[in-house]
């Protein structure tokens, strides 16, 4: 508000100084265009805006129209041509219709998209969700003596029991989970990681940058493609506390390469008197080849190698809230669960609800494959989304036929969030090639659809990939499409 007003009283006092000396046209014009500028309270009022202004609260309403116009005024100040346009107003108050987080269908194919929040959760996880959020909850208390118990319970022997390890916690996410076991155990002195393994994960998780920040010195060896036992040997020396293994989640190293296994790792370690951690990103605990998908290494088979300490994301192949799951030796892990970081980086009872009862459904391997919504979308069969495709198509292929060429075609999907890489997924998708406007602006109009719908642009041609799509938002995608085409 104050930054408005003072905007304005500049406007004046210029507007009286201009005659007596400054070039006429310039601050003149500016002036003039100024002026034009139609008023927060005028614009509140008119009819134009309406139908926007209906979905936006007030408030929110009031402060992006007033940060347009200072935008405008500001440009006209500095000499630039600008002027006010109810399009580019509509636009951004359609931006702040709430509530901004909303539901979303994702046409995309990558079914662990970090922008669309990852998976959707297990039934059983909304449902205790829905619990949790209505009620007081038994998050800390031991119910045996009444006093103040820990968090960890809900998750410690579920972990434990699927997993193998002795010990299980759980922070905010897996690039906490990171920083807490370096921070903890290699503070102060040297980890060792392959070059190999320097990755850097969306949302600028990078592994120099997390050793930096945990306080430990990073020790690199090898070479971008081969890493062998000797590089990792040479480099132990007295100050060394941990070898860090991290699974290259989102990209893979072919040609002319050497890794070396978990089990060597463990091996040199053991001599060494030092740690292994391993920082498995996706964390499955199904074996995904069973169903004929790509492996994903399981955690199971990290605890049994032998690793230390080993963490992974909540929501990535488990499909639960946004957690990072930390499991390994007992003596380990207590003292990460004593660590001053440890605080700042716990989560509240939505995430252990939610946890808690999508770990539940891991315990019977046949019930999570059937009941997990993640293993919906990863085991749907080329026959069932060509059939879906199929069914969008009745619903606009005549409304549409003048404007639009569609095909249902075979794709490569992916299952994202730095899982499986790169392997890919065969499905099914509606490709729509629009003939009346571009196909950004089908893409735009799509993403404006209330609930939003994203689809790929490839080459001209919006995509609809039904891996990630569900049969029941087939009408919803419908209607959308064909609102898309009447503006
Ligand atoms: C995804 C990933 C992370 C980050 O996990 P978040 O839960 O998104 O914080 C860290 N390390 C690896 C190897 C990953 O794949």
């Amino acid at each position: 508000m104050k930054k408005q007003r003072s905007s304005a009283q500049v406007v004046k006092r210029s507007s009286e100084r201009t005659p007596t000396g400054h070039s006429i046209t310039g601050p003149l014009d500016h002036l003039a265009t100024l002026r034009s500028l139609p008023s927060v309270d005028k614009l509140l009022e008119s009819e134009a805006l309406k139908p926007v202004l209906g979905c936006v609260h007030r408030r929110m309403a009031v402060r992006t129209i007033r940060a347009y116009l200072d935008e405008l005024r500001q440009k006209i100040q500095a000499g630039e041509t600008a002027a006010y346009a109810q399009d580019e107003l509509v636009r951004r108050l359609e931006r702040e219709r709430k509530p901004t987080l909303t539901r979303a269908i994702n046409g995309l194919g990558v079914i662990l998209h970090t922008g669309l929040g990852r998976a959707p959760l297990a039934r059983v996880a909304q449902e205790a969700l829905a619990d949790a959020s209505e009620h007081f909850s038994s998050l800390e208390i031991d119910l045996e003596t009444g006093r103040r118990g820990s968090r960890y319970r809900h998750i410690e022997p579920l972990l434990c029991e699927l997993t193998g390890a002795e010990a299980a916690m759980v922070v905010n996410n897996n690039c906490a989970a990171t920083l807490l076991i370096l921070s903890g155990l290699a503070k102060g002195k040297e980890a060792i990681v392959s070059r190999g393994q320097l990755i850097e994960i969306g949302g600028a998780f990078r592994i120099p940058d997390v050793m930096m920040q945990s306080g430990c010195k990073m020790v690199e060896v090898g070479t971008t493609n081969r890493t062998h036992l000797r590089d990792y040997k040479n480099a132990v020396t007295p100050e060394t506390a941990l070898l860090l293994r991290v699974h290259t989640s989102n990209y893979k190293i072919t040609g002319f390469t050497k890794e070396v296994s978990l089990e060597e790792l463990v091996a040199l370690a053991r001599e060494s008197h030092v740690l292994v951690v391993d920082d498995l990103g996706s964390g499955a605990l199904v074996d995904l080849s069973k169903y004929g998908l790509p492996k994903e290494p399981l955690v199971q088979d990290s605890v049994k190698a032998g690793a230390d300490v080993i963490c992974f994301s909540g929501d990535k192949l488990i499909a639960a809230s946004q957690a990072g799951i930390i499991v390994g030796k007992k003596k380990h892990i207590d003292l990460l669960k004593k660590h001053p970081l440890t605080r700042a980086l716990r989560c509240g009872k939505l995430t252990y609800a939610v946890l808690e009862r999508t770990l539940e459904l891991f315990l019977d391997e046949e019930r999570v494959v059937k009941e997990h919504a993640l293993f919906q979308l990863l085991l749907k069969t080329p026959a069932q989304m060509q059939s879906e495709a199929r069914g969008l198509l009745r619903r606009v292929q005549a409304d549409l036929k003048d404007k639009v060429e569609f095909a249902v075609k075979p794709a490569l999907s992916e299952i994202g969030g730095g899982s499986l890489a790169t392997e890919s997924l065969e499905s099914r998708v509606v490709a729509i090639r629009p003939k009346t406007m571009h196909v950004d602006e089908l893409a735009r109009r799509m993403r404006l659809n209330r609930p939003p719908v994203f689809g790929r642009v490839e080459k001209g041609v919006y995509v609809l990939d039904f891996r990630t799509l569900r049969r029941d938002e087939i009408p919803v995608i419908a209607a959308a499409l064909l609102v898309a085409f009447q503006q």
